[in-house]
């Protein structure tokens, strides 16, 4: 298309039949003379009518919800657009509403400005026209636009407010914490609820949705389950982290930190107490601050857990795949109570739970009431190491201790006590792993020998569950017909021909049992 050689001046009191673009956008920040992009469309129409311009249905630029603000995220592609057109000559005037709603930055404004000016293009805003290439309507121009910066920044300092206090009422604030979702009405685009993200597309609640997956990992870890293995195992199962991708360590354990998930508000990093708000917890306080206990525990040994829901869930591994065997309908309260046990990965194998925990609570009882098993861990030879590992690691502390002092004092350069510190802390890290190593698990203590029995009645579900992790791994084989999981009729093969045990500890403890 022809450009047209840059005009002189126009004659700003005759605008029929010049091509005029409407640039119409609105910002999410409510200001009292707000008018709506529909609004400020209409009456830029008006306008047109009323000069006798002429406007093309593509020259209308519509920017809903975009801030021109430099705290905007959001591309503002209409303005581009309008920019595009602008220097491919296709406009002669633009109509704003007002200038703030189109240039509130001063380099855009200077953009705008030089691209009109060099395309001889007339500003109007509602009913006034200005000329960019007279210098005293820039002048006003430009005063009203740094007018309009300071504005914005009046307005990211309101947000700020505003977020401080819908906090303070218990509003969902920031990212969505993993494990929930966030409702939008939308009309409004306002936040209507935060709820526990469980559905998948047809309105059923899943296991391994998020909300499920944030309960799992405070069970496993109140049930004495690592962060490693807890980690491995999501992967495995093919769960996309809460920042997609894979699990890494450090993802988990910030799940298990959240107060979210106990429906505490925090606001910039501060728990903001007595405030009740407008979400559901997924975690119970119990649990919830069992696990905090666990992980604020260095040595994790003599912690007991709060409780637990399933004595073998997550626990005992399938035969097939070597995946945990996850009770069917965990966390669903309104239960039965008679689960299944079935292969949470691929349903591979499947019993009833409560023949199985049946069957593998007799031989644990068997096992721990052993006098062979008794004496082996009694014999003391483990502990013995233990105690000179915990010996060397606290020798290594009292004169990792010396060492500070003397380097505090200036007796020591800072390089040499350095040095000493790092050789210090590696030897008490390897002597803490030794000790932990060579430690009979605590929950086995005053658990083993002839009162074995009487104390296993004693125990809670949490505590079996510790005991159990740490005395055998057990996998449940198919009963031999290929049997899915599920199945409420209850195994066809004998339980403990479809058991497999491996004792980590005692007598047995080398070889498959
Ligand atoms: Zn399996």
């Amino acid at each position: 298309m022809p450009r047209r050689p840059p005009a002189k001046r126009r004659d700003i009191n005759d605008l029929s039949d010049l091509r005029v673009g409407l640039y119409c956008r609105v910002s999410l920040d409510k200001g009292g003379t707000e008018k709506s992009v529909d609004d400020q469309e209409a009456v830029g129409r008006q306008w047109v009518e009323r000069a006798g311009a002429k406007l093309e249905e593509r020259h209308v630029y519509r920017d809903a919800d975009r801030s021109a603000s430099r705290f905007a995220t959001k591309q503002r592609e209409n303005f581009n657009r309008l920019l595009g057109d602008i220097e491919a000559g296709e406009l002669d005037v633009v109509w704003f509403w007002e200038l703030s709603r189109s240039q509130r930055r001063l380099d855009v404004f200077a953009r705008l400005r030089d691209l009109c000016r060099e395309q001889s293009v007339l500003w109007v805003i509602r009913d006034r026209v200005y000329d960019p290439t007279n210098y005293a309507d820039m002048m006003t121009l430009g005063m009203l636009s740094v007018i309009g910066e300071n504005e914005s920044e009046m307005t990211s300092l309101r947000v700020l407010r505003g977020k401080a206090a819908s906090a303070a009422r218990g509003r969902p604030g920031g990212r969505c914490p993993y494990g929930y979702r966030r409702v939008y009405d939308p009309n409004t685009r306002q936040l209507v609820r935060q709820e526990p993200d469980i559905w998948d597309g047809n309105g059923r609640a899943i296991e391994d949705s998020p909300a499920w997956i944030v309960r799992e990992i405070y069970d496993r870890y109140a049930a004495g389950e690592g962060t490693i293995a807890i980690m491995r195992d999501l992967n495995r199962r093919g769960i996309p982290a809460a920042e997609g991708g894979q699990w890494r360590s450090a993802s988990v354990l910030k799940i298990a930190k959240k107060r979210a998930y106990i429906a505490q508000q925090v606001y910039q990093g501060k728990v903001l107490e007595g405030v009740k708000v407008l979400w559901p917890p997924l975690v119970d306080e119990e649990t919830f601050w069992a696990v905090q206990r666990i992980l604020s525990d260095p040595k994790r040994t003599t912690w007991r857990p709060a409780r637990a829901r399933h004595l073998l869930s997550h626990l005992v591994r399938c035969g097939v795949c070597g995946g945990p065997l996850v009770a069917h309908g965990a966390g669903n309260r309104t239960g039965t109570g008679i689960y299944d046990l079935a292969c949470g990965s691929k349903g591979c194998v499947g019993i009833l739970e409560a023949a199985l925990d049946d069957y593998v609570e007799r031989v644990v009882v068997k096992w721990l009431s052993d006098p062979d098993v008794a004496a082996e861990l009694a014999q003391g030879g483990d502990s013995a190491a233990a105690a000179a590992a915990r010996a060397d690691a606290d020798r290594c502390r009292v004169e990792l201790e010396e060492w500070r002092q003397l380097a505090e004092v200036g007796e020591v350069s800072a390089p040499s006590f350095a040095r000493a510190e790092k050789g210090l802390l590696k030897r008490i890290g390897e002597a803490e792993r030794l000790a932990q190593e060579a430690t009979l698990p605590p929950v086995l203590v005053g658990n083993i020998g002839p009162q074995a029995k009487a104390g296993w009645e004693q125990l809670d579900r949490a505590a079996k569950r510790q005991i159990i992790t740490a005395i055998a791994d057990i996998r449940l084989k198919p009963s031999g017909r290929g049997s899915r999981g599920r199945s409420r009729k209850g195994p066809r093969v004998p339980v403990k021909d479809r058991v497999e045990w491996r004792w980590l500890l005692g007598p047995g403890s080398n070889s498959d049992g």
